[in-house]
């Protein structure tokens, strides 16, 4: 029987990546693809992808992953917001893709500027740890 999901789980080195390239691109928004699986308890993102038509100023729904080389692999989407706002706007949710959405927030210092979202706009816990952690939990 499947554990029920406790959340979303990555590493530190990745949250640092996404925090980082945000910060890099500030005041342009950023969008990229979680890659991953359900690992233990948790669904692990193993790594993010900036999707193939990458539009500056980013109109969200412009882009449509399910006509980029896609994979079951990715399970959702992660973009920043400049604003310095940690929630999904209503054009977000409208053009949800995927199972999970990640939003990091300004000014992307640590993982409190970073959060995720279901398809409703409710918060997903997520925790740091390798896929050893989520696999032993
Ligand atoms: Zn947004």
């Amino acid at each position: 029987m499947k554990k029920p999901l406790k959340g979303i789980m990555l590493s530190q080195d990745l949250l640092d990546q996404i925090l980082e390239y945000a910060k890099g691109m500030y005041p342009k928004e950023i969008m990229l693809l979680a890659r991953g699986d359900r690992v233990g308890s948790y669904l692990y993102i193993d790594e993010v992808l900036s999707p193939p038509l990458q539009h500056n100023g980013s109109d969200f729904a412009s882009i449509n992953i399910f006509y980029t080389p896609f994979t079951p692999s990715i399970i959702g989407t992660i973009h920043s917001h400049p604003s310095g706002a940690l929630m999904p706007s209503l054009q977000d949710l409208l053009s949800y893709m995927g199972r999970i959405m990640g939003i990091a927030a300004y000014p992307f210092e640590g993982k409190h500027d970073f959060a995720f979202f279901d398809r409703q706009g409710n918060v997903i816990p997520y925790y740091i740890g390798n896929k050893e952690t989520a696999k032993n939990s």
